[in-house]
């Protein structure tokens, strides 16, 4: 037996973007009647990711919930008129309306964890606890986790990651789970003025799926842009502050989103 030789992630991503196989449905993904449980390390990821997904479930009656995991309030650190407490309610609404729009039940299907900003733990008391207080929320239980992927070049997004795996051990076998990328796609696709550490290397192939989301690409874009904190200068005095480069906003708004089918071991 001959193990494949480590590939780069850019390289790795962009042979898996070419070559999983494209569902036109979720069969594929979640089974006749799944579920899922989408976690989001920030409010935008699940729109960002999964919007199309989600649309999906809604419009085919298939349970969907989103956790966000942190309190998204580290965006603008330097306005005075959202200070961490107005900014992190704030973009609470944003993420209800944007579930709304992709055919959610903002108050039902969507939970913040409220874990701090940039800090969301990957061990530890707090870790544990979250994991418990997502196990509570993962009832009845979706037949899909799905996470930003291990290799996003954020602290929140591995951490997220961490923690869903431990969610995923703890859930009945066979349980699914998916990793999406959102910050990783710069290392296959360069974001202009997005420095990206060094580019880790992956061994085993790509499985996973890919889901053609056509149909729901209107109600993904205006899901995103219900994130106006992250897309537009609703913010105004924090000119350092974090606004969605439209380069990263085009490889969201592609046909099809993808799905990277991960071990929670
Ligand atoms: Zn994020």
């Amino acid at each position: 037996m001959s193990v494949a030789s480590p590939r780069r992630a850019g390289e790795w991503l962009r042979a898996a973007e070419r070559n999983l196989p494209l569902a036109a449905d979720l069969n594929p993904l979640l089974g006749p009647a799944g579920g899922v449980l989408v976690l989001a390390p920030h409010p935008d990821d699940e729109s960002l990711g999964c919007g199309g997904l989600l649309a999906a479930c809604a419009a085919e009656g298939r349970a969907a919930r989103v956790v966000v995991v942190s309190d998204g309030a580290g965006s603008h650190p330097r306005s005075r008129a959202y200070p961490p407490a107005r900014l992190s309610a704030l973009r609470q609404e944003e993420a209800r309306a944007a579930v709304a729009v992709l055919g959610l039940d903002p108050l039902r299907d969507i939970a913040f964890l409220g874990l701090p900003d940039t800090a969301v733990p990957s061990a530890g008391p707090a870790f544990e606890a979250a994991v418990a207080a997502l196990l509570r929320l993962a009832d009845p239980a979706p037949s899909a986790v799905l996470v930003t992927w291990r290799h996003d070049p954020h602290c929140d997004h591995a951490a997220s990651f961490t923690m869903a795996a431990a969610l995923v051990r703890a859930l009945p076998a066979g349980t699914r789970f998916y990793a999406y990328p959102v910050w990783g796609l710069a290392f296959a696709h360069p974001l202009p003025g997005f420095p990206l550490p060094p580019e880790p290397l992956i061994s085993e192939p790509p499985r996973g799926i890919r889901l053609d989301i056509t149909r729901h690409l209107p109600a993904k874009r205006r899901a995103v842009a219900a994130h106006a904190s992250q897309v537009s200068p609703l913010i105004t005095d924090d000119p350092q502050g974090f606004r969605l480069p439209p380069e990263a906003l085009a490889l969201a708004f592609r046909s099809a989103e993808l799905f990277l089918e991960v071990d929670p071991a």
